[in-house]
C-alpha cells in the first residue's frame, strides 16, 4: 500500500555525552522515510530544503525507493537546522537552536502521483502545514498519523489542536503528553488526548518503551537493551516510520496488528540510536532486523503456569 510522509528534511547538530558532531543530515521525514522504507517500495515524500542540501542525500534517498518528486528545494536559501544537547541519561535533552529557515514558509505541494496515498505520516512540522496537507489529498487515506514536539505546542497549540482532530494516531513523549494534556497521570493524560481526536495514541518513553492506547486497550512494549547508545536523535521517527511501514506493508490497521507494528517501528529505532544521525539506518541488513524483532519477543515473553 502506498506511504505518504511528511515533515523536516534538515540539518542537525547534536551534542551526547558521547560526542558532537558538526552539521549532520537529520530531519523528522528522513528519519521516517528511510524506516518505512524496509517495509514497503511505495513510499513517497512531502517536504522542503534549501539549496545547501547535498543533491547526493536526495539521490540516496530515491535509491532506497522515496517518492522525492515533492520535496521541493528552495533556491538561495537555507534548510531547516535544529541544534541538541543529551543530558547524561541520554533520556531527556534540551533544544539548542532551532532555526526554521525554508520552513518558516513552506507550502506543502503534492504533486499529482502522491495525492491519494493510503497511509499517511505526519512527521515533525509546523501542524498548519500537516493540516494542508491533508485538505491537499484528493480523498482521506486508510489511516493518519502524526508526531509532533514540544517546540510546536510552545508556539502553535491552537493550530495543533485543529490538526489533531484530523487524525487517527498521534504518537508524542511522554514528557510532551504531559504538556499537552496537563495531566500528570499517562492514563489521564492518554484519555484526554484522545478526546482531542486520535483514537490512537502512542506514548514513546525513550529507552522505557512505548505504550499503545485504544479505547480501553493499553499494550506496552519495552525498548531493546542496547550495550551502546550514542544518539538518541531521530529514534521517535524512525518508530513512527517503521510503525506506519509497517501497517501500509500488511494493510491491517487492527489493534492487533499495531502491536506488532510497535515491535517493529521499535527495532528500527533500536539501530537508530547506535550511531550518530542516520548513519545506522541507511543500511540495515533484512536477517539483524529480523534477529532483533525476534530479540523483543524473547525480552518479556513468558508462558505462565495454568
Ligand atoms: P526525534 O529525536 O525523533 O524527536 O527527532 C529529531 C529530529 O527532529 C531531528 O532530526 C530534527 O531535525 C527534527 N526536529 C527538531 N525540532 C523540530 C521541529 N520543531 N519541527 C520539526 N522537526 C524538528
Amino acid at each position: 500500500m502506498s506511504l505518504l510522509v511528511t515533515g523536516t528534511v534538515a540539518f542537525d547538530a547534536i551534542e551526547t555525552p558521547f560526542g558532537k558532531t558538526d552539521k549532520i543530515i537529520g530531519g523528522a521525514a528522513t528519519y521516517v522515510s528511510l524506516a518505512a522504507s524496509y517495509f514497503t517500495g511505495s513510499v513517497g515524500l512531502i517536504a522542503v530544503v534549501g539549496d545547501d542540501f547535498p543533491q547526493t542525500y536526495i539521490d540516496f534517498l530515491k535509491s532506497r525507493g522515496i517518492d522525492t518528486s515533492g520535496l521541493q528545494v528552495k533556491e538561495g536559501e537555507k534548510s531547516f537546522f535544529w541544534s541538541g544537547r543529551y543530558f547524561n541519561d541520554m533520556n531527556s535533552r534540551e533544544t539548542l537552536i532551532t532555526e526554521l529557515n525554508v520552513l518558516a514558509d513552506f507550502d506543502p505541494i503534492v504533486p499529482s502521483g502522491l495525492d491519494a496515498p493510503d497511509y499517511l505520516m505526519l512527521g515533525n512540522l509546523a501542524p498548519k502545514v500537516q493540516s494542508t496537507l491533508i485538505s491537499r489529498l484528493s480523498k482521506r487515506p486508510k489511516l493518519i498519523a502524526m508526531d509532533t514536539m514540544n517546540f510546536w505546542m510552545d508556539v502553535a497549540m491552537d493550530d495543533l489542536k485543529e490538526t489533531l482532530k484530523m487524525v487517527d494516531v498521534l504518537t508524542i513523549n511522554d514528557e510532551e503528553a504531559r504538556q499537552l494534556s496537563g495531566e500528570y497521570s499517562l492514563i489521564k493524560a492518554s484519555r484526554k488526548i484522545r478526546e482531542m481526536g486520535p483514537k490512537y495514541l502512542i506514548i514513546k518513553k525513550g529507552e522505557h518503551g512505548a505504550l499503545l492506547f485504544y479505547n480501553d486497550k493499553v499494550f506496552f512494549a519495552p525498548a531493546m537493551l542496547l550495550e551502546d547508545v550514542f544518539d538518541p536523535t531521530g529514534a521517535g521517527d524512525t518508530f513512527a516510520g517503521g510503525f506506519i511501514g509497517w501497517l501500509a506493508k500488511t494493510d491491517d490497521i487492527s489493534f492487533e496488528n499495531m502491536k506488532r507494528a510497535i515491535i517493529y517501528g521499535s527495532a528500527l529505532a533500536s539501530f537508530c540510536v547506535e550511531k550518530f544521525g542516520t548513519d545506522n539506518i541507511v543500511n540495515i541488513d533484512e536477517n539483524l532486523l529480523q534477529e532483533r524483532v525476534a530479540a523483543f519477543k524473547e525480552l518479556s515473553y513468558v508462558e505462565m503456569l495454568p
